[in-house]
């Protein structure tokens, strides 16, 4: 998010009919499909719309942030949805919803798979140093608040961050 942007309005919706259509079309993500984060099926498709205010232009944006929802069933046994991001896209107020800056769902996805890999791939034969591991972490701080994220994946991050907390104490 721009830095000199204030927080406006917030809301949750599911995607319109008109959005499903063209992001199938622009064969970003769909009902059914399998969600690149988790291999779950995607049930529904949620938008959060959050307008900002340029601090210097006035000018108002939209965002909206993509999400597949998936239901699923808690240690309880009750159906829950759960929620992961997809990507986002950046509009002025009074532009229709385009397919131009859909692009960037589709090349999200594809920097997502190689860093995953790269990560899983480091290993001391490619000489991934501490400075290496510094810069990265460096990286996910100054970054971080670029990325959408919920309640849930807040708790899930905290969890992890701990248990590499644990390890390094260890
Ligand atoms: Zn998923």
């Amino acid at each position: 998010m721009n830095s000199t942007a204030q927080k406006g309005k917030k809301t949750y919706r599911k995607a319109t009919p008109e959005e499903e259509k063209i992001l199938e079309e622009e064969g970003m993500i769909k009902k059914g499909m399998q969600c690149p984060r988790c291999d779950r099926v995607i049930d529904y498709i949620r938008v959060d719309e959050i307008e900002s205010i340029d601090d210097k232009t006035g000018e108002i944006k939209k965002h909206l942030y993509y999400y597949a929802g998936h239901k699923v069933k808690n240690e309880k046994g009750q159906t829950t949805v759960i929620y992961h991001y997809l990507g986002s896209l950046a509009y002025d107020y009074v532009e229709r919803f385009n397919r131009l800056g859909l692009k960037g769902l589709i090349d999200l996805k594809r920097e997502n798979k190689y860093l995953i890999q790269l990560l899983n791939k480091l290993s001391s034969e490619n000489k991934f140093t501490v400075k290496d591991f510094e810069i990265m972490l460096d990286s996910i701080y100054n970054n971080i608040d670029k990325v959408a994220i919920d309640e849930d994946d807040k708790e899930i991050i905290i969890e992890k961050l701990q248990k590499i907390l644990k390890k390094l104490k260890s």
